[in-house]
This record gives structure tokens, C-alpha cells and sequence, in this order.
């Protein structure tokens, strides 16, 4: 059976890819990047970006496996056009980075696309990939990429000390919406977002020149960090992010490690034995 052959391939991928996360463990991630303010998380929820940083971390099935190869597919085919575009004299994908000066924090992320212009100018991307779409009709009614994209990349663009950024969506798939003459169609497309870091709070700009505050200062995305460690250090788990305030849905009720955070807010198991929980629960 060909598709055994290719179950047996994405296992090997899987051990690969395990390797290389191996070789991370003990550092943040610029990909698990949040913001603290006013005593509450936005972003990636703490303790995921905690148990990242022990090297704690959900093996994935072969279908998730798949939606995201479509995110992997959408950057090689903006790798392909950036790279042949007459405006572009370089371009790296995956850029990797280390920071260690910008925040007190070190972390290790990848800018999706670091850009020189012709003329000299510069530029960094994160892009994302829709593979359904319901995510696709809230970005178009909402005009907005989701907050922790614009943190992310506000979090390179100040590590990098760039001043130009974006936040990319593509999707290549077509999507209806609506009954008979009121349908409305969703062809393939690119979105973006211009993200400004150089004022007291980061904000984006919408190609229809929509400018949104996000109210969040790049201050507040190292104290993020420095709560992770401060967490690790004192054996504390930070609370849950403030979901409900900037998204429509509880990301808890998605999460894989949802049932040892109630069972250690409840009070049932300590800061050891949670750990100990998720590291059975990730094998
Ligand atoms: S269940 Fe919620 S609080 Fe716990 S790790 Fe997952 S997202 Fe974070």
C-alpha cells in the first residue's frame, strides 16, 4: 500500500524534526512570543511557551501534519516570486536568528522572509497560510491578522532593528458564502498588513488604510518573557491568557495539555507534577 509507505516516511520526518527540537530545548522561541500588560497574557498562552522551553511538546498525526504543509507550500511559493522579482536584490527564507541583547531573555526564532530592496531598503515578513474558511471570512469582515502574528513579527522587527514589516495571509482555495444572488466568492489571494513598531504602541495598517492600535508596547512583549522565566524560577505556572478579550474562542478548550491545567487549578497537582503529567502525556 502506497499510503503505508508514505505513514512510514512521516514517521522518520517526525524523528527528524524531534532531533532538531531536541537541540532547542532551554531557549524561548521567537514563534512562542506573547505580550504581558496590566497583569494578563495575549499571544501564545505562557505555559505553552514554558513547556516549549523544557522541551515539552505534542508530537502531531499525519493530518495536521498535512495542514501544515500548506503553510510550507505558501512560503516556497513566495520564496519563488520574491526571489524573481525585479524589485528584489535579496531575499532569505527562514532567516534565523538568536537574540540576546535586544530583551534580557535570549530566544531563537526565524523570520518567515528577510527582504533587500534594490534601492537599498529592507524589510521582514511573517507569513500565514488559511487552509479553511471560516478563519478566511473573519479576516475579510475583520480586516485584521490575528494579534499574535503582528507580535511575532513586531518581535523580529525590533530584534533585527527593522523598521519596515508585514503580515502576510494567502489562501488558495475557493470559498462561498451566502444564499443564491447574495453569494459572495473567495478567490485565491494575498493579504497584508503594514506593522509599525516606531511609536510608543505597535500598530498595523490595512491595505484599505484601516490603521488598528494594538495597544501594546514592545516592552511588553519582553516582560512576556521575563514572566516565562520568572514562572520556570519559581516553580509557578503564569495564568492562562486573557482569550476572551482578544479572541472570539477559548484556546484552552483546543489545547492538548488542558486536562493537567485544570486538574493544577484546581489546586489537585503541584508545579513537579504537572511537569511530570505533560512529560507523559507528550511521549
Ligand atoms: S489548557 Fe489553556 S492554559 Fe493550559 S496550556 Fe493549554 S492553552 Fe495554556
Amino acid at each position: 500500500m502506497i499510503k503505508e509507505m508514505l505513514k512510514k516516511g512521516f514517521e522518520v520526518e517526525q524523528e527528524e524534526q524531534a532531533k532538531e527540537e531536541a537541540k532547542k530545548v532551554g531557549n524561548l522561541r521567537g514563534g512562542s512570543c506573547g505580550a504581558y500588560f496590566n497583569g494578563m497574557t495575549v499571544g501564545t498562552c505562557p505555559r505553552v511557551t514554558l513547556l516549549r522551553k523544557l522541551g515539552f511538546q505534542k508530537g502531531i498525526d499525519q493530518t495536521t501534519d498535512m495542514i501544515f504543509e500548506a503553510g510550507r507550500a505558501n512560503e516556497e511559493y513566495l520564496f519563488r516570486l520574491f526571489k524573481k522579482s525585479p524589485d528584489v536584490l535579496f531575499v532569505a527564507n527562514d532567516y534565523p536568528m538568536i537574540d540576546n541583547d535586544t530583551f534580557d531573555a535570549t530566544w531563537s526564532g526565524r523570520t518567515d522572509f528577510y527582504v533587500r530592496r534594490k534601492d537599498g531598503t529592507e524589510f521582514v515578513v511573517e507569513s500565514k497560510c488559511m487552509v479553511s474558511q471560516w478563519p478566511l471570512f473573519k479576516l475579510v469582515k475583520e480586516d485584521k491578522p490575528k494579534l499574535i502574528a503582528v507580535l511575532q513579527l513586531a518581535n523580529y522587527m525590533n530584534s533585527l532593528k527593522m523598521t519596515e514589516g508585514y503580515v502576510i495571509y494567502s489562501h488558495y482555495f475557493i470559498a462561498e458564502k451566502g444564499f443564491k444572488e447574495k453569494r459572495v466568492r473567495y478567490t485565491p489571494k494575498i493579504y497584508e498588513w503594514k506593522v509599525d513598531i516606531s511609536g510608543d504602541t505597535i500598530t498595523y495598517i490595512s491595505e484599505s488604510g484601516v490603521v488598528t492600535d494594538t495597544h501594546i508596547k514592545l516592552e511588553h512583549l519582553k516582560d512576556y518573557y521575563d514572566l516565562i522565566e520568572q514562572a520556570e524560577a519559581d516553580k509557578l505556572l503564569p495564568d492562562p491568557p486573557a482569550w476572551q478579550a482578544f479572541q472570539s474562542y477559548d484556546g484552552c478548550g483546543y489545547c492538548d495539555f488542558s486536562k493537567q491545567c485544570e486538574e493544577y487549578d484546581s489546586g489537585a497537582i503541584d508545579y513537579n507534577e504537572f511537569m511530570k503529567e505533560i512529560e507523559l502525556e507528550c511521549k
